[in-house]
């Protein structure tokens, strides 16, 4: 067989929708998953179960691959380095990916490329939170991150006084201080890049975030000016090439708001991988994120990242009280033929993200209240 082995480091859900995209291109796909259970596990046939901390079973894994990514940025950047020793094909490649694994280096970096973020410094001690406070960031509350090992927002703290300083720095790695942006809302803005310099950039969206997880995106973000959405798609082209980013490239974004009434951006995080601010485009693109992510890391031309309808809503499932979703179905689909459902196959816990829905059409309001109302619905938290 001809067909190249795509080899995909994680099991979760981005690696069972890669997975998914994979399937009509023909391309074999190949997972390393923690456990037999997990999302991707479920659905791809050939499966290791392994540790991707070990550098021996990185190895063993790739052996056959073709190309190796990502579904997560957790593998240490110095066994990446080994196995591009080994002559293994890593897209995006540890000098990018350390970007998205560390958010003191993706700090300084941006800051070289002269790309907007937040004020901010790595600070050492609840005394020097304080400093940096009465310096920077025009006092408390400041905001805290751990540089490594964050996600859905753990890992970020708002300290409003030196005493609240103290946990972050209990965690035993780097802190970054970021003074706390007063932003209008959320954006993030998604490109694809492919080893020969090929990009495309997909519509600024609006991600909509509850309790620091992420819980609807709007394609595209409305009312964002042409100009701001440009400069927006624009800057995340820059990061993606200065960066030498393969694959998929989330930057997510802090709207803001000048005194003057103008809008401003700010970048707040990066990730190297499909991203759940993209989700939308499954069924809302002409060609997903996963798809391209795939065609990108295969070094094939980009498929067209135009949006397919007027808007297109997200809204992910969470689990709640009532586990099962499948019951729920029934509702759903008769209430709304156009809904699109996408569940990930994990279990049902209290704030886990266990799938998504899409809706599209030309009414904003109509779209928006069928997503909401079947991620409620499957959720459990309403039940007509
Ligand atoms: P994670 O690693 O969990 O993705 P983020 O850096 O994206 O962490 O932060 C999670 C959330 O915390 C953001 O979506 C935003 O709502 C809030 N946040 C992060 N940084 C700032 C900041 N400097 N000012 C205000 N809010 C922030």
């Amino acid at each position: 067989m001809t067909f190249p082995v795509v080899g995909m480091i994680g099991g979760g859900q981005l690696a069972r929708m890669t997975h998914e995209a994979g399937i009509p291109l023909g391309v074999r796909f190949r997972i390393l998953s923690d456990t037999p259970q997990d999302s991707a596990a479920q659905v791809v046939a050939d499966v290791t179960v392994g540790d991707y901390r070990d550098l021996a079973t990185l190895r063993a894994f790739a052996q056959g691959c073709d190309v190796l990514t990502f579904d997560h940025e957790h593998v240490p950047a110095e066994h990446l380095r080994a196995l591009e020793a080994d002559g293994v094909v890593v897209r995006p490649g540890p000098d990018a990916l350390v970007h998205a694994q560390d958010k003191g280096v993706m700090r300084a970096r941006l800051a070289e490329i002269g790309v907007p973020c937040p004020v901010n410094r790595i600070v050492t001690d609840p005394a020097d939170v304080t400093r940096f406070a009465q310096e920077q960031a025009g006092g408390y509350p400041v905001v805290l991150k751990t540089v490594r090992g964050g996600y859905d927002g753990k890992g970020v703290w708002i300290a409003r006084s030196e005493a609240d300083a103290a946990e972050p720095f209990r965690a035993g790695v780097p802190v970054l201080a970021e003074e706390k942006v007063d932003f209008v809302r959320e954006l993030a803005a998604n490109v694809v890049r492919s080893p020969h310099g090929q990009a495309v950039a997909y519509p600024v969206v609006e991600s909509v975030q509850v309790d620091g997880v992420c819980d609807t995106v709007i394609a595209p973000a409305p009312g964002l000016s042409d100009a701001l959405s440009a400069r927006a798609q624009q800057l995340a082209l820059t990061v993606a090439r200065e960066l030498g980013v393969v694959g998929h490239l989330a930057v997510e974004l802090f709207e803001t708001r000048a005194a003057d009434g103008g809008s401003a951006i700010l970048v707040n995080e990066l990730a190297m991988r499909p991203h759940n601010s993209g989700h939308w485009t499954m069924d809302g693109a002409v060609t997903s994120q996963f798809a391209n992510h795939l065609r990108a890391v295969l070094d094939l031309p980009l498929g067209d990242p135009r949006p397919r309808a007027r808007w297109t809503v997200m809204a992910n499932v969470l689990g709640g009280d009532f586990p099962d979703m499948y019951a729920a179905y029934l509702h759903c689909m008769a209430r709304d033929p156009g809904l699109k459902i996408h569940m990930y196959g994990k279990d049902v816990k209290p704030g886990r993200k266990v799938g998504h829905v899409n809706t599209y059409g030309d009414d904003l309001a109509d779209v928006r209240e069928r997503a909401r109302h079947a991620a409620d619905y499957l959720r459990g938290t309403i039940d007509e």
